[in-house]
């Protein structure tokens, strides 16, 4: 890509005043080379976190005032419900709605998932942009090269950058973008007095993975609408979930002891966490999510090998 990384924390001032980088926590150089790239993908203005938790506590703590509800997608990454709950002594409320419909009347923050994980819904942008609140789109699996939620009304677009856009499960990182200039200063703002910031090293390989996505992406998709076929047409399988786009597939399996013998018989689909990454991955989310999701539900996370041989690993994992 031949992007510098500049691991500065400061930079000399310019002629006795501070030039456009003067302090890491601020901005820095390769963090805003990584921002313009995924700013134009989503065609707004970009803020880069050390985590997408980094970034969706900046939407947070920016956009909701005490006492404020959010209105979070059901079966949306539980990490936010968990995360806005931890939140409540602060004056975070709550509730959560279908994404497929539109969003309680008295939300004051509306964040929808496209699509949802691990369940897989898509939301109706139509009717969460109607709102008078505003919208926050997590759209870490649709990827800017499927959906740009800014051009459908939203406000922000949050992104997990640690998952596809990077994409090789070695980074942490977040991303905010909006169109709005102004929304813009005041993320940055609470990002720099509260140090959310992503480091030189994490933007560097946000961007090179930024440089590879499409590729990544149209593989990545290929083979999960194969495996989604013939997982649906397997006598093991009750139910399989797939959106129609991108790399994320999930599927049911009778019960929980069911899912964890074929967590521990897959061999060329890693069994872990996580979901975008170049290697495939599985694992069952009832131990994470609990009830709000069927005792055999089985997230895969599709990654580049070839896609008979990651059927040849199902195909014996599911028997
Ligand atoms: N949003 C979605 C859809 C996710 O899947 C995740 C993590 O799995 C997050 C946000 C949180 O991102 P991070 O783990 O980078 O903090």
């Amino acid at each position: 890509m031949g992007s510098p990384l500049d691991r500065s924390a400061t930079w000399p001032y310019e002629d006795g005043e501070p030039g456009r980088f003067s302090y890491a926590r601020a901005d820095h150089p390769t963090g805003v080379a990584c921002e313009e790239a995924l700013g134009e993908l989503d065609g707004g203005h970009a803020l880069l976190y050390p985590s997408g938790m980094g970034a969706v506590t900046t939407v947070v703590l920016t956009m909701l005032r005490p006492g404020g509800t959010i209105a979070l997608a059901e079966g949306a990454y539980y990490g936010h419900r968990v995360l806005f709950d931890h939140l409540a002594p602060w004056g975070v409320n709550v509730v959560e709605f279908d994404q497929t419909g539109a969003p309680p009347d008295d939300a004051d923050l509306i964040l929808i998932e496209a699509p949802a994980n691990p369940l897989l819904t898509m939301p109706d942008l139509e009717a969460a942009v109607a709102h008078p609140s505003p919208v926050v789109c997590d759209a870490t699996i649709a990827t800017p090269l499927r959906l740009r939620p800014l051009d459908h009304g939203c406000d922000v677009v949050l992104h997990s950058a640690t998952k596809v856009l990077a994409g090789h499960d070695d980074v942490l990182a977040g991303a905010t973008v909006t169109g709005d200039e102004e929304l813009r200063d005041r993320l940055h703002t609470t990002r720099r007095l509260a140090g959310i910031v992503a480091p030189p090293d994490t933007a560097w390989l946000v961007r090179r993975g930024l440089g590879t996505l499409d590729v990544r992406l149209a593989r990545q998709e290929a083979s999960a609408r194969m495996l989604a076929e013939r997982l649906a047409a397997h006598p093991a399988v009750e139910t399989v979930r797939y959106p129609g786009l991108s790399f994320l597939v999930s599927f049911d399996v009778a019960d929980g002891e069911a899912a964890g013998r074929v967590e521990r018989a897959v061999g060329t689909i890693e069994n872990a966490t996580s979901l975008g990454g170049t290697r495939s991955k599985l694992e069952a989310r009832h131990r994470w999510e609990g009830d709000r999701i069927p005792a055999g539900l089985l997230r895969l996370s599709v990654g580049l090998e070839d896609p008979d041989v990651l059927w040849a690993d199902l195909e014996q994992a599911l028997s």
